[in-house]
């Protein structure tokens, strides 16, 4: 498994690729933004290390650039903690996110389970219910030939939806294959994402997708009315 770490900080560099390394990790070092996308472009890493505070292009910004090509998972580092800045980061399509300082057995930890998710397979096969296409690996939903314009999680709730078509998901399975996280009760985070959702994809047509089970979740299916 082939890493990379994009972090200016030269000691905490080091660190981290030395205990990465002592876990059997192989792993490249970037100290720029810059230099992070370069190597990023010329190599096939499993798992791409991001700290947001970077001189030159900051992490948000190589993080936008590289998924304009890139599916390899990104953990972001960064001291800085802000709500806004973790929402930031996950619409730009980061993968997970962890404040510094932090445990390295917990960086660990949360390495193995993005490596285990591992990267959208080349060459799967676009998705299709009804009118609606989506291609997981271009990163991109058309509905009746019309480009849907979504955020990266709004992508990954509707990838998972078409994945499962026809079968109804409930809220907290929604939360925790999409977002990671157990929502215990408080599940209002899918809720909001499911009416944005919506809005861009099932509003302007008469033909709705997107189906609320009462008490149970949401199924994505092409029902035929009549
Ligand atoms: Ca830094």
């Amino acid at each position: 498994m082939k890493l990379l770490i994009i972090e200016d900080e030269i000691r905490a560099a080091e660190y981290l690729k030395q205990g990465l390394s002592e876990n059997g990790y192989s792993v490249d070092i970037a100290h720029t933004g810059t230099d992070g996308l370069h190597v990023a472009a010329n190599g096939d890493h499993d798992l791409i290390i991001l700290d947001i505070m970077l001189p030159g292009i900051d992490g948000f910004a190589v993080l936008s650039a590289l998924r304009t090509s890139k599916t390899t998972p990104v953990l972001l580092l960064t001291a800085k903690g802000q709500t806004d800045d973790k929402v930031r980061g996950f619409d730009l399509g980061a993968d997970d996110y962890l404040v510094k300082p932090f445990q390295f057995v917990e960086l660990l930890a949360r390495v193995r389970a993005l490596l285990k998710r591992g990267k959208a397979p080349l060459g799967s096969p676009v998705l299709r219910v009804a009118d609606l296409e989506v291609d997981p690996v271009r990163h991109r939903a058309i509905r009746l030939g019309q480009r849907v314009d979504l955020t990266a999680k709004e992508f990954a709730l509707l990838t998972l939806l078409m994945q499962r078509s026809g079968e109804v998901l409930s809220r907290t399975q929604i939360a925790s294959l999409v977002w990671d996280i157990n929502f215990d009760s408080d599940t209002n985070v899918v809720e909001v994402a499911i009416r944005r959702l919506r809005a861009k994809v099932d509003d302007n047509f008469a033909n709705k997708l997107i189906h609320t089970v009462r008490g149970v979740g949401y199924v994505l299916e092409h029902r035929v009315t009549a």
